[in-house]
């Protein structure tokens, strides 16, 4: 299956490719065809399924191939509303469109509160044909007049069940009451509790349903580890594993486009060849950049979360999250990076004293502990040691590393196997990782 089998117009599948995506993911090649004959869909996909691109794309198909009949083009309307619940989400979402409508000559305008609304309210003045919003500063903006919604075509309600415990449902049905009747309505829901099939119904018309099984499967797939490190510790520590792993391709995730380049700068002063990639690099930089990492002209790529999407390398040897991110589904799309098409791929995390908070938020969303790996040089008791204890169950006289974390099995630490005590002279050898069982 091709995206071009879906139906999908040239110039877009020409952003498709330079994306580096070979082949729709079940949810998009389920969706789009249902999307571009103008059905409702009723969703039930989690994010990191490639749920964006399979309702981005159709829209962004059918407002181009519209406007393109129409001889006289005049000034742009909105066409279609998007509403997700979190600001991240929201320019993700954004950011996708951009891309996919690269070469389609079609605008987008983001919202969401928390900020100024200049910009945003002067970028609908210029006109656009893809408005995505969160649900308050959205209503906010209708309330003063900057937005109407009597032109929206296409409306989708993204991650409603978040939008309802985070307590939106009143915004949302308010927003619905200003939408015209006819227009063509998705919904995507993780789950289906009773109200949000309630709120499908009254959105929806006579909708399509489509279910793709939760992404458990990349967090699964992926063998998982965490080095508690003092954040001073943080680049000896990446220096020591990729300098015992010489051949590898490695992707290191910073949480800040400055983190990005200081990484960068100390891995050089070690002679390790290393690049970044983050925002405030051209495309055509980063580009160049990904291509140079995919022949293996350098080992290791740094990137903010913002740039690694969408970044497709088969061979990646190993994830590396030198920060934690804050939102814990970052952390999964980040570490299905590796572990593609049938292979175990390895992710490793660094996690010092202030970002133990985030660890607890993944390990609540992957529903899974992620094993600590203790005997390294820069392993810090007082990073790590006791983020996980159960303290009250703890035996008096246990000693801290082999109760209050989970000291990582022979099994669960695969590659890492024996290798990081100082000194150590055997190399980490990241193809095996595929043959390991799970732990
Ligand atoms: P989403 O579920 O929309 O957040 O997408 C998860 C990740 O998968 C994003 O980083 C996308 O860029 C990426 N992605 C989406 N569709 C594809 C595809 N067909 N092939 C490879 N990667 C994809």
């Amino acid at each position: 299956m091709t995206f071009s089998d879906l139906g999908i117009i040239s110039p877009i599948l020409k952003a498709i490719e330079q994306q580096g995506y070979t082949e729709p993911t079940p949810i998009q090649a389920q969706s789009i065809p249902i999307l571009l004959e103008g059905h409702d869909l009723l969703g039930s996909a989690q994010t990191g399924t490639g749920k964006t691109a399979a309702f981005t794309i159709p829209i962004i198909q059918r407002i181009f191939l519209q406007r393109n009949k129409k001889k006289k083009k005049g000034r742009r309307v909105l066409r279609a509303l998007i509403i997700s619940p979190t600001r991240e989400l929201t320019i993700q979402i954004a950011e996708n469109i951009s891309i996919y409508s690269r070469h389609t000559g079609g605008k987008n305008v983001v919202i969401y509160g928390g900020v100024s609304q200049h910009k945003q309210t002067s970028a609908l003045r210029n006109g656009a044909d893809i408005l995505i919003a969160t649900p308050g500063r959205l209503l906010d903006l209708i309330g003063q007049g900057y937005i109407r919604l009597n032109s929206i075509d296409y409306f989708v309600l993204d991650e409603a069940d978040q939008m309802l415990d985070m307590g939106f449902i009143h915004d949302i049905k308010k927003i619905i009451a200003k939408l015209p009747e006819k227009r063509q309505s998705l919904f995507f829901s993780a789950t289906m509790p009773q109200a949000i099939s309630e709120l499908s119904d009254q959105i929806l018309n006579h909708p399509k349903r489509v279910t793709i099984a939760p992404e458990q499967t990349t967090a699964e797939k992926v063998s998982q580890s965490v080095y508690f490190v003092s954040k001073p510790d943080k680049n000896d520590l990446l220096k020591h594993l990729v300098s015992e792993n010489p051949v590898a391709s490695i992707l290191v995730f910073s949480r800040t486009k400055h983190g990005a380049d200081k990484i960068v700068k100390a891995l050089h002063k070690s002679n390790i060849k290393s690049e970044a990639i983050h925002g405030n690099k051209s495309q055509n930089a980063r580009q160049k950049t990904l291509q140079r990492f995919k022949k293996n002209k350098f080992s290791v790529l740094v990137a903010t979360d913002i740039a690694a999407r969408g970044i497709d390398v088969s061979k990646l040897s190993l994830v590396i999250n030198y920060d934690l991110p804050n939102v814990p589904e970052t952390y999964v799309h980040r570490i299905g990076r590796t572990g593609r098409a049938q292979e175990i791929g390895e992710a490793v995390s660094f996690c010092s004293n202030t970002e133990k908070k985030y660890l607890g938020d993944i390990q609540k969303l992957i529903n899974q502990k992620i094993p600590v790996i203790s005997d390294h040089p820069f392993y810090n008791p007082k990073d790590g040691g006791e983020s996980d204890a159960k303290k009250p169950k703890k035996p008096k006289n246990r000693s801290r590393s082999s109760s209050s974390t989970p000291r990582v099995s022979k099994k669960n630490r695969g590659s890492f196997k024996g290798k990081l005590k100082k000194n150590s002279k055997r190399k980490p050898n990241f193809k095996k990782s595929s043959k390991r069982k799970k732990g």
